[in-house]
Parts: C-alpha cells; structure tokens; sequence
C-alpha cells in the first residue's frame, strides 16, 4: 500500500524502514503533522500514518475519504484525536497499536517518581555548577508511604508493580479492577478515598469526557497536603491552571509531567531559538518542584521496534482483507 506518514520524525523513519523490509509498503513520510491545511500531502496514497498530536477530526477525515484514504493507522496507542464516529461514518478503517510497551510509560512514570523525590534535576545542575550543598533535597523513603494508580489497565499495573516493589501501599482506582493488582495487594477504593489518602498519585487512565479535568481545582483540595501528583497519560487530565494555584499554596509537593493539554503546539519539535507563548506552560517550569518531559514516556528502542512492527503489521492485515483485531471504533 502507498502510506503517508506524517509528523514522521528522524527515528519513524529509521524504525519503520527497518519493520518494513518485512511488509515492502511505500512510505513516504512528511514532517508535517496532519491538519485541516495538510489533508492534500495524502492525495495518492492508500493509507495515512499518525501520532498522538495530529488532528483527525470530522473535516479531516472527510478531506482524507473524498481523496481515496481507505486506512488511518496510529502508531500509538491512544485515539482521543481521532473523530471515530466520524470515521466509521464515511467508510474509513482506523487501526491503532494498543500496547508496544507499557513497561517504558511505567519506567519513565517512576523516573518522575524518584527524581522528583529526590531531586535528581536539581542536584544534577548543582554539582555541575561545584555547589554540593544538600539545603533543599531532602527527599522521603517510598517504603511505607501510600501510592494512588488511576487507570490499573496495561500501564498502571505494572507502575503498581514497581510501586509495591520499593515497599508502598498502592491504592488504585479503575472502572474495572485488574485480577494482576488484585493479587498483589493493591486496594481498589473510590477515586476521592484515593486523593485523600495517597502521597503520590500518578494517572494512567484515557483522556475521555468524564476523565477531563480529572484533577480539577475540587479535586485536589481533597489531596493530601505537600502529594506528589505525576500525569504520564494524556495532558488533559489534569486541570494545569488548577494546578500551578495547587504549587503555589504547597497542596501539590510536586508535579511531574510528560503530557500536557497544551502540548500539541509545542511537543516535539525543537523550539529553542523562539520565545515561549504559552504563560500556563512557562509559570509550571518556574516551579523547583515540577519536572516535565515532553512526552517521552514511551520513548525506548523496544517500545519504537513494537510500534513500527505492529503498525506495519496492521496495515499488512488490511491490504490483505484479514481480521483487525487492532482495529478501533464501529468499524472494529
Ligand atoms: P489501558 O487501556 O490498558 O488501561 C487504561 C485503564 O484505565 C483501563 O484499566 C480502564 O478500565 C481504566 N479507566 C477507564 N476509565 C477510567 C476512569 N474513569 N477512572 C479510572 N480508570 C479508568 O491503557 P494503557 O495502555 O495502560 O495506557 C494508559 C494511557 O497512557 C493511555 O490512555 C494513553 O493516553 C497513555 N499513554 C501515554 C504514553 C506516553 O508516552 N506518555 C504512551 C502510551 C500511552
């Protein structure tokens, strides 16, 4: 098939050539995100190739169906970009990868954990600028403290894992309680019981309209004074207004970020040499005590090999009129 592959990115490139010597598509990547103004790079081709922060809205979709799009792959695994209704509406087949490797979103989630705790990017400036003073680093043991998984699916149990690994009581809160939790431990309790009594709460459910603005200025004044809150999921969970008033009364201790609801303008892409135009953005990096990374939590070899491999994959099972079991919304 005759794929177009956009925000495609130096490592897309290296590692969908590499899954592809298996599949022999033609790619053709663009490093362009998709958009209502990019919709005509895809004239010509079969199938589009997307990623968390292109738009795949209803005008979108209706562009990509009218100029002969029968296949929009993600290569991840969230779709709160994508218009599905819409989707299925017109015809088109949207397949995703639904799991490449949680382990390096649960790695990366307990590297904001820990450096945050103690205060790894703070030491590291220090002592490259010789001040070997301790006064501000004082961190606390995870052993003991209580822990809250929002979200207990592929990435949240494992993170509940590594949290009863370094000796927590992890407390979780799912829609649908994970029999792998369930048999270390973990305690399923209503979302407000977790808020209240965890020292770190880290999230790990999707972005949908009742998961919005899940920690809203409401909810985290039921949260324990001075917890760390940690957001790996989808930046919208979190209401970012309502937490920078949290950081600047001391009811967050620390916010550690890879996501942000803002992020799809900025994330990404090199923007060093320009001023920086969002003021929410800027006041969260002000603060000693928040730690962002622009959502790079996925990003390992092993997670990019999978990514590449399935999406190709996927898109091999449709040209061949195979079962989708990647396939996502009415046309699943
Ligand atoms: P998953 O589908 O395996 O698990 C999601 C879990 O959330 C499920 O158990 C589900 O029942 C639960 N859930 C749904 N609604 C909920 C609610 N209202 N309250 C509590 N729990 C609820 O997904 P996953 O693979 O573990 O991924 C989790 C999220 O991580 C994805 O939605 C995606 O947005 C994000 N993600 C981020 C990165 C990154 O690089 N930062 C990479 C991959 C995934």
């Amino acid at each position: 098939m005759r794929i177009a592959v956009f925000s495609a990115k130096p490592y897309d490139v290296t590692f969908l050539e590499r899954a592809n010597l298996t599949h022999q598509h033609e790619l053709r990547f663009f490093d362009s995100r998709l958009g209502p103004d990019t919709t005509a790079l895809a004239r010509g081709f079969d199938a589009v190739c997307v990623f968390v922060n292109d738009c795949v809205n209803a005008e979108v979709l209706d562009a990509l169906a009218r100029d002969g799009i029968r296949l929009i792959a993600l290569r991840c695994a969230g779709f709160n970009n994508v218009d599905l209704d819409a989707a299925a509406t017109l015809g088109l087949t949207v397949v995703r990868v639904p799991a490449y490797s949680p382990h390096a979103v649960a790695g990366h989630t307990l590297a904001l954990v820990m450096s945050l705790n103690r205060h790894i990017h703070r030491a590291y400036a220090r002592v490259r600028e010789g001040n070997f003073a301790l006064d501000g680093l004082i961190g606390f043991d995870l052993a003991g403290r209580t822990a809250g998984v929002v979200g207990t699916g592929r990435i949240g149990a494992i993170v509940a894992h590594l949290l009863r690994g370094f000796g927590c009581r992890v407390l979780a809160h799912d829609v649908a309680p994970n029999p792998l939790c369930e048999a270390e431990d973990v305690e399923y309790v209503p979302l407000d019981d977790l808020l209240r009594e965890s020292d770190v709460v880290t999230l790990h459910c999707p972005l949908m309209p009742s998961t919005y603005h899940l920690i809203d200025a409401a909810a985290l004044a039921t949260m324990k004074p001075g917890v760390m809150l940690i957001n790996t999921s989808r930046g919208a969970l979190v209401d970012a207004v309502a937490a920078i008033e949290a950081l600047k009364s001391g009811r967050l201790g620390a916010l550690g970020l890879d996501v942000y609801e803002e992020e799809a303008d900025m994330f990404f892409e090199d923007l060093s040499n320009r001023v920086l135009k969002d003021d929410v953005f800027a006041r969260l990096l002000t603060f000693p005590n928040v730690l962002i990374t622009g959502h790079q939590a996925f990003f390992t070899a092993d997670a990019l090999t999978a990514i590449a491999e399935t999406t190709l994959e996927n898109i091999s099972a449709f040209a061949r009129g195979d079962a989708l079991p990647n396939a996502i919304g009415r046309q699943a």
